[in-house]
C-alpha cells in the first residue's frame, strides 16, 4: 500500500503515466482476488466495504430485477445489520416484501426452511455464510440448490464477510449469484470491500457519477486499500488451513476451561462454526458489564456486533437463538494469527473472574428482575 500512497498516487481514471500505474494496481488487485475466488475479474466490483457490498447486492438486484421477477426477498434472522437494515429500508419504501427465516437453537438456518419461504415472485435470497456474532456456518450451497428448485429465477446472495481466510471460499462452490467480502476481516484496510456478481446478473448502481467499476459503483477507487485488500487476502488464504486448526484448538481449550468453571454455554456449539470465534452465553450477567470489566484487564471482547455508537443493544442473534437477552449475556472473543496459547489461558482466567464478579454483581440483577 505504501508505494501507492507515496509515489503512485495517481487517479486510475487519468490517462497519464501516474494514473496508468494506479489503474494497473486496481486491475492487478482485481485479477488476484478473482484468481483466489475462481471467478472472472469483471465479476468483481470494489466498494467501500462489506456494508456497501451487501446494500448493492440487495438494493441493486431488487431494483434491477424486481419488475420482471417480483419484489419478494428472503433473508435469515441472523444476518448482519447491513442486510437486515437494507431489506427493511426496501420494505419501508414499498420496494420489496421481506420474509425472515428464523434459525434453530443451534444457530443453524435450515436450508429447507429457506426454500419453503421462496415464492414465484422471490427475486433474491440472502443467506450469510458465517455469522459474525456466533460464528455458525450456514449450508449456503444447499439452500441455493433448494431455493432454485422452487424458483429457478431467484438470485442467491451470501454475505461471506466473516468467512474470508477462515473457510474455503468460491462463488461456484457456494453456488451463489452474489457474494460480499470485506478487506478488514482478513487483516486488510478498513473501508474496502468487494461484491461478486455472476456474469449476466446486472445490478442497478447505488452510487452514480463518473462510471467507475463499469458503471456499478462510481467514485475514484481507493487504490491503496484495494491493493492492500488483495495482498491481505492472499496472505490469509495461504495460512488458512494451518491457522484455522491452531486457532480452533486454542478456542476449544478456552471454551472447555471457561464453561467448566462458569457454566456458560457455547453458542452454536452443535453447528459448524468458524474456527477462530468463541461466543459464550452467560446466564445472569450483562454483556456490557462483562465487556467493560474485561477491557479494564486488557481483554478486547465484544458482545453482539460492533455497532457504530458502541452502545449496548440486545443482540438480534441472541433473540433468534431463542434466548432472552435480559437474562443472558453474549460474550464474543475472536482469535487471530497473533493469539498465543498463553494469552488464551490468561484470557480464560480473566473471563472466569469477570463472570463470577458480574454474577455477584452490584445493583439489581436481570435474573431476579425479569420485568426490567
Ligand atoms: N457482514 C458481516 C457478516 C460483518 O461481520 C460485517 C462487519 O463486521 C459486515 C457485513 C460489514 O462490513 P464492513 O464493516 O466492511 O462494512
Amino acid at each position: 500500500m505504501l508505494p501507492l500512497l507515496r509515489e503512485h498516487w495517481g487517479n486510475p481514471s487519468s490517462a497519464h503515466a501516474r494514473g496508468r500505474a494506479a489503474r494497473r494496481a486496481v486491475d492487478g488487485a482485481r485479477d488476484r482476488l478473482a484468481a483466489m475466488l475462481g471467478c472472472a475479474p469483471r465479476e468483481l466490483t470494489f466498494t467501500s466495504g462489506g456494508t456497501e457490498a451487501d446494500n448493492l447486492a440487495l438494493r441493486g438486484s431488487v431494483q434491477r430485477w424486481g419488475s420482471e421477477r417480483g419484489r419478494h426477498v428472503v433473508v435469515s434472522a441472523i444476518e448482519h445489520e447491513a442486510i437486515l437494515s437494507s431489506a427493511a429500508a426496501l420494505a419501508g419504501r414499498g420496494e420489496a416484501e421481506v420474509s425472515v427465516v428464523g434459525c434453530e437453537r443451534s444457530g443453524r438456518v435450515d436450508p429447507e426452511r429457506v426454500a419453503a419461504a421462496v415464492r414465484p415472485d422471490t427475486v433474491l435470497v440472502s443467506l450469510m455464510l458465517a455469522n459474525n456474532e456466533i460464528g455458525t456456518v450456514q449450508e449456503v450451497a444447499e439452500a441455493a440448490r433448494l431455493a432454485r428448485q422452487v424458483n429457478p429465477r431467484t438470485l442467491v446472495h451470501s454475505d461471506a464477510v466473516q468467512a474470508l481466510g477462515r473457510l474455503p471460499l468460491s462463488p461456484a462452490g457456494l453456488d451463489v449469484d452474489l457474494l460480499s467480502l470485506s478487506a478488514h476481516k482478513c487483516y486488510g484496510p478498513k473501508g474496502c470491500g468487494v461484491l461478486y456478481a455472476r456474469s449476466g446478473v446486472g445490478l442497478t448502481a447505488q452510487v452514480d457519477g463518473g462510471g467507475q467499476e463499469r458503471g456499478r459503483r462510481s467514485g475514484t477507487e481507493n487504490v491503496a486499500a484495494i491493493a492492500g485488500f488483495a495482498a491481505a487476502a492472499e496472505l490469509v488464504e495461504d495460512e488458512r488451513g494451518a491457522e484455522g486448526k491452531r486457532q480452533a484448538r486454542l478456542r476449544d481449550e478456552f471454551e472447555k476451561v471457561v464453561t467448566a468453571a462458569t457454566g456458560a454455554r457455547v453458542a452454536g456449539r452443535a453447528a459448524e462454526r468458524l474456527p477462530h470465534l468463541s461466543a459464550l452465553l452467560v446466564d445472569g450477567a450483562s454483556s456490557e458489564s462483562l465487556v467493560t470489566a474485561l477491557d479494564l484487564e486488557g481483554v478486547e471482547a465484544s458482545s453482539g456486533s460492533a455497532c457504530s455508537s458502541g452502545a449496548a443493544q440486545p443482540s438480534h442473534v441472541v433473540v433468534a437463538l431463542g434466548e432472552d437477552p435480559r437474562r443472558v449475556a453474549l460474550l464474543r472473543l475472536s482469535l487471530g494469527r497473533g493469539t498465543s496459547a498463553a494469552e488464551m489461558a490468561h484470557a480464560a482466567r480473566l473471563v472466569i473472574g469477570a463472570v463470577s464478579r458480574a454474577r455477584v454483581g452490584c445493583g439489581p440483577h436481570p435474573v431476579q428482575h425479569p420485568g426490567r
